[in-house]
């Protein structure tokens, strides 16, 4: 088995190498996320333990463009209790796994075994509506072949009413999913943003995808113009 180390603390990385090179794998090391990021595209793994904090990509923007070119070698990512990013973070953006430095070896390498019995992870499926595409593993969304910019939130919101299409769902729902649950905020803001995403994903192209259900919520239609 293969293991590709991102790490730029140099006897960390070098100690993880070795541990796992007794342990009868065959460690890479790559010290920066360039590098790194080049090593997970171009060479054969079987699991990436990725650090966060790195010169050149930080982890999450190697984990990004990683899926986005569609590599799906399982990576367990080393975060930080009191950093910038947290553990949800790490899972929010497609990590199959993390550890908290700092970490024990032992504790490491159970992790690694784990999640190769596990194998790679199902890509997940683009969802659709009509022509309207979402693509939640290379984070596109097209409408009658056009790419649309969409900013985080409102790619979050659309992939939701589409995981919902056909349903009512309500602000409350929205906001639970949407935003993050201590959000205490107006509600209105689902409907400053319901706006938004209409104004891309709609208003352009003559449709009415998002129907308003006054008093109920929101209804995403996956067919019908
Ligand atoms: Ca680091």
């Amino acid at each position: 088995m293969r293991v590709l180390v991102i790490e730029d603390e140099r006897g960390l990385a070098t100690g993880l190498a070795h541990g796992l090179a007794e342990d009868g794998f065959v460690a890479d090391v790559a010290y920066d996320g360039v590098d790194g990021l080049w090593r997970a595209v171009n060479e054969p793994h079987d699991v990436i333990v990725l650090d966060i904090m790195l010169p050149g990509l930080s982890g999450y923007e190697v984990l990004k463009r990683l899926r986005k070119a569609g590599v799906w070698t399982p990576v367990l990512m080393l975060t930080a209790k009191d950093g910038e990013y947290d553990e949800a973070d790490a899972l929010d953006l497609g990590a199959d796994d993390y550890l908290s430095k700092p970490f024990s070896y032992v504790v490491l390498v159970a992790h690694l075994r784990a999640l190769l019995r596990r194998g790679a992870p199902t890509r997940p499926a683009v969802l659709a509506a009509d022509d309207l595409t979402l693509d939640p593993a290379s984070r596109r969304c097209r409408r009658a072949g056009e790419e649309l910019a969409l900013t985080a939130r409102e790619f979050t919101l659309l992939e939701f009413l589409l995981r919902h299409r056909d349903e009512v769902v309500s602000k409350t729902d929205i906001l639970t999913h949407v935003w993050d649950e201590n959000f205490d905020g107006d509600t209105n803001i689902v409907e400053v943003y319901v706006g938004y995403l209409r104004r891309k994903i709609d208003a352009p192209f003559g449709r009415h995808t998002i129907e308003t259900l006054r008093g109920a919520g929101y209804r995403l239609r996956s067919a019908g113009r």
